[in-house]
């Protein structure tokens, strides 16, 4: 009996646990219906919001978007139907074909657990040329470019899901994520924060599995031949490895890399994995360092997301992913590597302008990236010669694991772990 009471106590307590860890983010439950050749689509399912979700991210109203050519057929908040909505063209350059409507959140829902449950359906018309998302017979991936589901990147930024896809007949169906095959249909989820939902539907696709002691890495493919394959996945599983270690993890995760059939619209990395499009063998080996350094910055955004993307605090999010990133390839690859690498982003960056209140929403892509991408990662080297190596790296464990999200907790921080003229160092080269 009193085993049996332990027992309980804790299967209870980990039941507990285990939602109290995704209770705080929203949630999605979908289920897709997707023809790859009529190219009709039914999407259903529920999003599921925490409970005071809309008090602490100040929402009297959520505008969600959904690829315009789809309509809503229901519309159900908290168990009631809602058919007086307005439905708007979508404003956001990353969903250029989008609509979108937008839900009230009234004093009483706002503290609660809010449940939006809804259906879509109608037809995958196409994208803008060069797009990451595509619709074809041959291959048909569909991602937030679309959007096929109702999403908002900017409200709900991360998220868990669970979809289930029903089978199509002569089509292989996959996706960023932990994939089960059902009898009737696939079941594509993730327990770990996720910010984009990406299925694929293909005629034929290779599948290869690699498991280190912490990290099982999926890679879906077609023309690449398995020598290479192999190679990617030893070069993931090793970034990863080293980043673990960094950031001291140990719980064991899933990654998943797609080689995307598209021939335009690049590649790109999301928190549960990444797309390549357009490589060849070749051209991995020929530019290994490139496409290290590529895999490297994309995995070091598991680690670095949770600033606000649209303000200049996105340096939190870039420019520590990108000097993870160079502070990967210096391991390695060695010193010189290195410094060639940091001898173009000195060219670049010179009479840029300050990361401190720098204009991200306004600026055009060639000056983010030399701000982000260039000048951020070389203040942050500073950084690291100032403190130390091993100084640096313990505070990025303590940045990440204390959740920092804005570049004043970030100096809070610096000045608690290495006084006040650090700190104040450390704003002035914000500001230059
Ligand atoms: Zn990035």
């Amino acid at each position: 009996m009193k085993y049996l009471i332990v027992f309980l106590t804790l299967l209870i307590s980990s039941i507990l646990q285990s939602k109290e860890r995704t209770a705080n983010i929203p949630h999605y439950d979908l289920n897709l219906n997707y023809d790859p050749i009529s190219r009709k689509i039914n999407v259903s399912g529920v999003l599921t919001l925490p409970a005071n979700y809309a008090i602490d991210n100040q929402l009297d109203i959520i505008s969600l978007y959904f690829y315009k050519q789809l309509v809503i057929d229901s519309l159900v908040i908290n168990g009631l139907f809602v058919d007086d909505y307005d439905t708007y063209s979508g404003d956001k350059y990353h969903m250029p074909h989008s609509s979108k409507f937008e839900i009230p959140i009234s004093k009483e829902i706002s503290s609660k657990i809010i449940r939006i449950e809804f259906s879509l359906s109608g037809a995958m018309g196409n994208l803008p040329p060069k797009s990451a998302n595509v619709v074809s017979e041959n291959w048909s991936e569909l991602g937030l470019y679309y959007p096929w589901f109702p999403v908002n990147t900017e409200v709900i930024k991360h998220f868990t899901f669970s979809l289930n896809v029903a089978k199509v007949l002569g089509y292989e169906i996959f996706g960023l994520g932990t994939i089960k095959q059902l009898r009737d249909r696939i079941q594509i989820s993730s327990s770990t924060p996720a910010n984009d939902i990406i299925v694929c539907y293909s005629k034929k696709i290779s599948h290869f599995m690699q498991k280190s002691n912490s990290t099982m890495l999926d890679i879906y493919y077609l023309t690449l031949n398995e020598t290479i394959v192999e190679k990617i996945a030893g070069d993931i599983l090793n970034i990863d490895k080293e980043y673990k270690r960094w950031f001291k993890i140990s719980d064991k995760t899933k990654l998943t890399l797609l080689e995307s059939l598209r021939q335009d619209g690049g590649g790109y990395g999301r928190l549960t994995g990444i797309v390549l499009s357009n490589l060849s063998g070749d051209d991995y080996q020929k530019f290994n360092n490139s496409y290290i350094k590529y895999f490297a910055h994309e995995l070091a955004h598991i680690y670095w997301y949770k600033a606000d993307s649209n303000s200049w605090e996105d340096w939190l999010n870039e420019s520590l992913a990108e000097y993870c990133a160079l502070m990967f390839i210096r391991e390695f690859f060695g010193e010189n590597v290195f410094s060639q690498i940091i001898q173009k982003k000195q060219v670049k960056s010179n009479n840029s302008p300050a990361i401190w209140n720098f204009d991200r929403a306004n600026s055009n892509p060639e000056i983010i990236e030399i701000v982000l991408y260039n000048k951020g990662p070389l203040i942050l080297m500073e950084l690291e010669s100032y403190i130390g190596h091993s100084n640096f790296k313990n505070f990025l464990e303590i940045v990440h694991s204390n959740n920092i999200k804005t570049t004043r907790d970030f100096i809070d921080e610096l000045k608690k772990m290495f006084g006040e003229e650090c700190a104040f160092w450390f704003i002035h080269n914000l500001n230059k």
